[in-house]
């Protein structure tokens, strides 16, 4: 996937969305909409607003709050909560896979992808009149290997 492309259907999205909600295109909404092509795929709300912060951008923390949140409703973004108080954010390409598959570490946070055709097939396969899937996200919160060999030392240093 060229990133140039990328772009524009993340563009496209947001102008789309935004005409339709007579909503104006801010500066913020552009600057936000341009991150995300040069930003990371997942980020926290820390991380983009650390980003903004270094590029010398001014914007309020309820500001981008907000504009995250209505880039969530445009589909250009998806929220993964990973624990109560934790949540990161995800940029929602069309052209890509109707799924995902993370295993999210309860302690240190990392994520690591992982297929499972198996469990894709099983899911494509369900029929039902009353409800259309779009896509599907299945998480496994656990402790990553990194974190348990940290346990296990302090464990045999105490
Ligand atoms: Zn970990």
């Amino acid at each position: 996937m060229a990133k140039l492309n990328n772009k524009s259907v993340l563009s496209e999205r947001l102008q789309k969305y935004l005409l339709e909600k007579s909503m104006r295109c801010t500066p913020e909404r552009l600057a936000l909409l341009d991150a995300l092509t040069k930003f990371k795929r997942r980020f926290t709300v820390d991380d983009m607003s650390s980003f903004f912060a270094e590029s010398n951008f001014n914007i309020s923390r309820a500001t981008l709050y907000n504009n995250i949140h209505l880039f969530e409703l445009a589909g250009i973004l998806r929220q993964h909560k990973v624990s109560s108080q934790k949540a990161f954010y995800e940029v929602v390409y069309s052209n890509e896979p109707l799924s995902c598959y993370q295993e999210i570490c309860t302690i240190c946070g990392k994520i690591r992808d992982f297929t499972d055709n198996e469990m894709a097939q099983h899911i494509q396969a369900r029929k039902s009149r009353f409800f259309r899937p779009e896509y599907f996200s299945i998480q496994i919160h656990g402790i990553c290997y990194g974190c348990l060999r940290k346990m296990k030392k302090e464990k045999l240093k105490t």
